[in-house]
C-alpha cells in the first residue's frame, strides 16, 4: 500500500524522525530526510538506508526556521520524486527555563521550528496532494500538546499550537482523500531527551540514573 509512495520527513537525521524514515524506507517509500549534523554521517545513513531498501533516499538540509527554504524542500521533493504523499513534521527543539528566566530568542526559535514549519510545509504540500487527491500529514506533536510541565513555555505552547492546526487542517481536508492526523509521543530516549537528562541531573545534584527513575512522577523538566 505504502509502495511507490514519496515523503518528507522533517529533523530526520536522528532520533525519532529517523526511525519515521527508515520504516517509510524499509515500506518501499522514497523518502527526502531533512535535518542537521555531521556531513559525512548524514551521506552514510542516506546511501546505506538507499542501498538496503531499494528505494529512493535524498536528503535536504533546508532550515525549519526559515520558510523560503521550507518551500524549497517541498518543491525539491515534488520534482525529484514526482509527487509528494506523505509530510511527517518532526524536527524540534526543547529548552527548559523558567518562563521569567526564557531567552526571548529561545522562545522564537522554538515556536518557529516546533509550530510555524508545520505551517509552512502543509501549505506549500496541499496544492499537490489536493490536485492528485492523495495525501497524509502527520505532526509528531508531543504529550506536552495536550499537557503541560513547568519551565517549558515555548515548548508546550508550540505543540498546544500543533495539535490545533492539525485539527483545522483536518477539517479542511475532511471530505477528501486527504488525512491530518497528529502523535503525540511520551518520552523517547533520544539526543533531544537525553540532553535534558545531563542538564537535569546537574541542576539537581544527582545521578542521571536517579534523576530518570524519579522524574516522570516529580516532573523534573525532562
Ligand atoms: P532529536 O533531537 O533526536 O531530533 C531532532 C531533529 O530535528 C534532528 O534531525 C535535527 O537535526 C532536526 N532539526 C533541529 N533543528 C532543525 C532545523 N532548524 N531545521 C531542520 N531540522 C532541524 O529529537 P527527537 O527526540 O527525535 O524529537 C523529534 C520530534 O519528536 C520533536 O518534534 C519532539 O518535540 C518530538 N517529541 C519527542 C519526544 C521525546 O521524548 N524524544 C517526546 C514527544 C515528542
Amino acid at each position: 500500500m505504502l509502495k511507490g509512495k514519496s515523503a518528507v520527513i522533517t529533523g530526520s537525521t536522528s532520533g525519532i524522525g529517523a526511525g519515521v524514515a527508515t520504516a517509510l524506507a524499509e515500506a518501499g517509500v522514497n523518502v527526502m530526510l531533512n535535518g542537521f549534523g555531521n556531513a559525512a554521517q548524514i551521506e552514510d545513513m542516506r546511501a546505506s538506508l538507499a542501498g538496503r531498501t531499494g528505494v529512493k533516499v535524498l536528503h535536504s538540509g533546508a532550515d525549519m526556521s526559515k520558510p523560503e527554504e521550507i518551500e524549497a524542500l517541498v518543491m525539491e521533493a515534488e520534482r525529484e520524486f514526482g509527487h509528494l504523499d506523505i509530510l511527517v513534521n518532526n524536527a524540534g527543539l526543547q529548552f527548559v527555563s523558567p518562563v521569567q528566566d526564557f531567552p526571548s530568542a529561545k522562545w522564537e526559535q522554538i515556536l518557529a521550528i516546533n509550530l510555524s514549519s508545520n505551517f509552512y510545509t502543509i501549505k506549500a504540500a496541499l496544492p499537490g496532494m489536493q490536485a492528485r487527491n492523495f495525501g497524509r500529514i502527520i505532526n509528531i506533536a508531543s504529550a506536552h500538546g495536550l499537557v503541560a510541565s513547568p519551565f517549558k513555555s515555548a515548548y508546550v505552547a508550540a505543540k498546544h499550537g500543533v495539535v490545533g492546526l492539525t485539527k483545522t487542517v483536518a477539517l479542511e481536508v475532511a471530505e477528501t482523500a486527504i488525512t491530518c492526523n497528529a502523535i503525540c509521543p511520551g518520552y523517547v530516549k533520544t539526543p533531544l531527551v537525553e540532553g535534558q537528562i545531563k542538564d537535569q541531573a546537574k541542576v539537581h545534584g544527582m545521578s542521571e540514573e536517579a534523576l530518570v527513575q524519579i522524574a516522570p512522577r516529580v516532573g523534573y523538566g525532562l
